[in-house]
């Protein structure tokens, strides 16, 4: 367990990129106990489909993510016109792979190819994405499970920021299957034990039960959406949002916008998360985490 970062109290940052760090460097030290104990590398291998730009960049960080902490990662790259069937070939290959102790099918796939039926063929003990149906129905009733990566980081910062959820009013907004709908079971389990609304596009005066919340979480991709007048007043502000938007300023020419207006909310705030340094970070942490578990549950 990390202390709170001191800058990070003062300005009421949750600083997910320190945190994630932090959390690098205790599961670094895992692995190199794992290794001098005589056990085998943790080894997280990655399948990608196509030349997609944001999740090129996803995979890569991934990657150079366990190059960190010292796993073996194995990137498998196909072009956008693979077969359904070659993939659930590959998908079989590496469940039966002794070597590899989890991996993950980057989303979004093709459209010819069915990524339900792509996620449900993964062995869901090597799914550390937690997006198989066996994980996510163990996460719901609160048993051990590889819970999705981007709902593992929040709570986790939620635990290391002290933040007091009991009894706290939490709405979140929007309900995907891989995050407002996995937090929402989280945010109301014993030891969390929010009082939790999920709000979607079909939610009425949505602005008004924003407004109620002690702790507010924006997962729906819409740049900037959730203003001043949406939050209360010391009010715990979550934006997991990461829309890519075109800019000058930087060498890639876009950057990453929340679902929050930063500088007219983050005054109101007892706590919020940044983008880009908030939630993204913890996010990629969290599937390390579920990858030096899968590998400890073997060896
Ligand atoms: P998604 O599958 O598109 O779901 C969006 C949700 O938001 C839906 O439930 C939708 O409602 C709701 N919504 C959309 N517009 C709304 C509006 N105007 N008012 C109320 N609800 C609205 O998105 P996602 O995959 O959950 O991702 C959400 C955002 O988080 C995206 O920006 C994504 O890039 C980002 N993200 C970030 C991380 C990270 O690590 N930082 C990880 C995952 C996702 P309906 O269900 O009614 O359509």
């Amino acid at each position: 367990m990390i202390k709170t970062p001191k800058r990070a109290i003062m300005e009421n940052i949750i600083d997910g990129k320190l945190t994630a760090h932090e959390i690098k460097r205790e599961i670094k030290s895992e692995v190199e106990i794992l290794i001098e104990s005589g056990k085998k590398q943790p080894h997280l291998a990655a399948i990608l489909v196509g030349h997609d730009g944001g999740s090129e960049t996803y995979v890569a960080y991934k990657i150079k993510d366990c190059e960190e902490v010292g796993f073996k990662s194995s990137l498998i790259r196909f072009e956008d016109d693979i077969s359904e069937h070659e993939l659930l070939k590959k998908i079989h290959e590496l469940n039966e792979n002794e070597d590899i102790d989890g991996f993950i099918v980057q989303l979004p796939l093709p459209n010819h190819i069915d990524e339900q039926k792509v996620i449900e063929a993964i062995d869901p003990n090597k799914d550390v994405d937690g997006f198989h149906p066996v994980n996510v129905g163990r996460t719901v009733i609160g048993l051990p499970s590889f819970v999705s990566a981007t709902p593992s980081g929040i709570i986790e910062l939620f635990k290391r920021y002290q933040i007091d959820t009991s009894g706290k009013n939490c709405v979140i907004v929007g309900r995907s299957n891989i995050v407002g709908r996995p937090l929402s079971i989280l945010m109301s389990q014993k030891k969390i034990n929010a009082t939790v609304t999920v709000a979607h596009s079909r939610t009425r005066d949505l602005d008004k039960v924003c407004a109620k919340a002690d702790i507010l979480i924006a997962a729906l991709g819409s740049p900037e959406f959730i203003k001043a007048d949406m939050v209360k007043e010391g009010a715990v502000v979550i934006d997991v949002g990461t829309t890519r938007v075109p800019s000058t300023e930087t060498k890639s020419g876009f950057r990453l916008k929340g679902d929050v207006k930063y500088d007219e909310v983050a005054p109101k705030c007892a706590h919020i998360t940044p983008v880009p340094g908030g939630v993204g970070p913890m996010t990629r942490v969290a599937l390390l985490g579920n990858t030096l578990i899968a590998a400890k549950a073997k060896s």
